[in-house]
């Protein structure tokens, strides 16, 4: 389980775990320049989509660099099949930003999705970002709505297991119509899961000022959660209902901790709290020393150690991994 971005994502997309290959295996066939495709299934009561099938570039799309147009003629031509076939919608699109770019929507898809969103009178819209790092896949979803204009909500995946029952029917049934990767094996890193029930997901709306505006913190924050994961056991993110600020949650000698980051992080400490019974206690962070000026990510890392007594591994446990 990635915790990339997790502390963002505030929607849900439910697909196979073989339609999530599918998407990996098209993208490897051009890993050094765009490619795409669509997404048919259907939403959920509480707007999330589900993906039953997943299709390629159609033969006349045109790939290039820095952008992937679909072949609309074979879109509208899979589109109807599916639909006749399954009742399944159009209800988003994917492309690779291979390896030149992130796993996020760059401006220009912002504007091509919310333009959608408005010439077609869509009220919500899922746009699938890949690229290519080393040899796999980083595979992200984001959720667009008419109210939030240009406003996009990361978005975790809920994979089911094996394959979606669409995908053998209509493989052989319109076989003349399917992209066949050449690309034998999948392979997707950093991806987003969600459970089905977990709620536990945070909305990423801060005051003004947070340090996590700063989409350059948002890597500082996942790299303190990775360095804490060493000593620590089951490191989660949470957000605040009352300030909006964020805490992580984690499990030391059988208790839980929060470690907080107020809203005036990092000119103002983080604290650190045991929480038993659902009352919080305050852990020695006043005394314990903290300097804003330095690496933020470094500083909260021995911050908490120090407060809870982590002495340094020796170098010789080190060696034996202990
Ligand atoms: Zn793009």
């Amino acid at each position: 389980m990635s915790i990339a971005n997790k502390y963002a994502i505030k929607s849900k997309a439910v697909i196979y775990q073989n339609e999530l290959d599918y998407i990996s295996k098209c993208v490897l066939d051009y890993p050094n320049i765009e490619t795409g495709g669509d997404l048919f299934g259907f939403w959920t009561y509480s707007g999330f989509p589900v993906i039953q099938y997943v299709i390629g570039p159609g033969k006349n799309s045109n790939h290039e660099v820095a952008f992937f147009n679909q072949d609309l003629e074979y879109l509208k031509e899979v589109g109807n099949a599916l639909r006749e076939t399954h009742g399944l919608q159009h209800i988003g699109e994917w492309h690779s930003h291979h390896r030149l770019g992130l796993a996020e929507p760059s401006g220009h898809d912002i504007t091509t999705v919310t333009n959608a969103i408005d010439n077609y009178n869509l009220g919500k819209f899922f746009l699938v970002i890949t690229n290519v790092q080393e040899e796999s896949t980083g595979i992200n979803g984001f959720m667009f709505k008419k109210e939030q204009g240009r406003i996009f909500d990361y978005t975790g995946w809920v994979v089911l297991k094996g394959e979606s029952p669409i995908r053998a029917f209509f493989d052989s049934e319109y076989e003349s119509l399917v992209y066949k990767p050449k690309t034998t094996n999948s392979s997707i890193i950093g991806l987003s899961e969600v459970s089905l029930n977990d709620t536990n997901y945070v909305k990423p709306e801060y005051v003004s000022e947070y340090w996590l505006n700063d989409k350059s913190n948002h890597l500082a924050l996942k790299n303190i959660i990775e360095g804490l994961s060493n000593d620590f056991k089951e490191v989660k993110v949470f957000q605040s209902d009352s300030d909006k600020s964020i805490y992580l949650k984690f499990k030391h000698k059988e208790k839980e901790i929060a470690l907080l980051f107020p809203t005036d992080f990092p000119q103002s400490k983080p604290t650190l709290w045991e929480i038993a019974n659902n009352e919080k206690q305050l852990l020695n962070s006043e005394t314990t020393e903290w300097d804003s000026e330095n690496d933020i990510v470094n500083s909260t890392i021995s911050f908490t150690k120090n407060i809870l007594e982590i002495k340094p591994k020796s170098f010789i446990n080190k060696l034996l991994n202990k």
